[in-house]
């Protein structure tokens, strides 16, 4: 199975949203020079990007408009919408499942945001994860969120500085606890993992002094989301948007921070007697079949089964032999500056019984 690597970063506000700041053009430039393929915007409550014309291919970059539904807390991002569906601003007890529930009669799809964001005193930025977990119908959930993930640095006012000076040595991956909700929600059905970046570029301030946070340069090669596709994207827009969207709906994807070294190369594949499945799919396992994790480089490697470690390796890549149904999924950690970083987390392939 020969699949299409396409680098995407998910979840980012322009100037479209009252909290951020750059315009579209700019944003586009920072893709290109990082190498970006695809960009999910989601700016709060409105497709305003696309009605001024941003949506399609710009310059070899893909730009995707989607909505941030984002209320006191349960953020959801919506994509394939035809028109916004909610504003939290109009109406901002409007449960969860109801929004979760308009995206899908609009034929849209939608993303659990942030669910464990904890926010930061020091910027004075509140927590809004994710608190009703008695929803259904979403089509998946963010598992490694960057503006999490760093903001949890911010401990005190000297890290902040190093921090903010280097984001990418202080990140530490997904929380453990994210990753075990989503392993008991992939036991139940397919629930998508996604990488989101939730970048703003807003003005924050230190010592009354105006930071940035962050130029969307600086932070394009951090969490990625890469998305497979069995064809390459043809140019045309309209086409292109539905094959990545069917992709995202399948978990045909895997998440990555590519600072260090980009993971594009990086697969996972089963194959029992002439039959190959990837990740996001599923697969009704005869008698034994060899599953497949290959990465551009070296690294530690994890096979995760049902949520629990399977095995583990450091290689360039690993032959597993499965005669057992479950949901597996790959992690793998790099080693840079010293130590291991947090590097790669793919959607689990689903292995059922005849
Ligand atoms: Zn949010
Ligand atoms: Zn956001």
């Amino acid at each position: 199975m020969h699949l299409k690597d396409y680098t995407g970063v998910i979840h980012l506000h322009s100037a479209y949203s009252f909290d951020g700041r750059a315009p579209i053009p700019e944003i586009l430039v920072a893709a290109r020079k990082c190498g970006i393929d695809i960009l999910l915007l989601t700016d709060h409550s409105t497709l305003q990007a696309r009605e001024e014309g941003f949506e399609g291919w710009r310059d070899g970059i893909l730009l995707i408009v989607g909505e941030e539904i984002a209320p006191r807390f349960n953020h959801y991002l919506a994509f394939g919408l035809g028109k916004a569906v909610a504003c939290a601003e109009r109406e901002p007890d409007l449960p969860p499942q109801a929004y979760i529930d308009r995206v899908r009669d609009e034929g849209g799809m939608g993303f659990i945001a942030h669910p464990d964001h904890a926010g930061t005193a020091m910027f004075h930025v509140k927590h809004y994860p994710w608190t009703d977990w008695s929803v259904t119908g979403f089509t998946g959930m963010g598992i490694w969120d960057f503006m999490t993930d760093w903001q949890n640095s911010l401990s005190c006012r000297i890290r902040a500085v190093l921090s903010y000076a280097f984001p990418a040595l202080f990140l530490r991956g997904p929380s453990p606890a994210t990753l075990a909700r989503w392993d008991r929600l992939t036991q139940e059905r397919r629930v998508v993992g996604i990488g989101e970046l939730d970048n703003h570029d807003s003005l924050k301030h230190l010592w009354r002094i105006p930071i940035p946070v962050f130029p969307f340069f600086r932070v394009f090669d951090l969490i990625r989301t890469h998305i497979l596709l069995e064809k390459p994207l043809s140019g045309e827009s309209r086409d292109d948007i539905a094959a990545i969207l069917t992709a995202l709906r399948n978990g045909r994807l895997y998440v990555s921070f590519d600072h260090f070294r980009t993971a594009s190369g990086f697969s996972l594949t089963l194959t029992e007697e002439g039959r190959e499945v990837t990740m996001g799919d599923e697969f009704i396992l005869h008698r034994a079949a060899e599953l497949r994790v290959s990465l551009p480089e070296r690294a530690r490697i994890r096979l995760i089964r049902n949520g629990n470690l399977f095995c583990k390796s450091t290689a360039k890549e690993i032959f597993v032999t499965l005669c057992e149904p479950g949901v597996y999924r790959v992690e793998a950690d790099l080693k840079a500056f010293g130590r291991y970083r947090p590097w790669i987390f793919s959607n689990p392939i689903y292995v059922f019984c005849p």
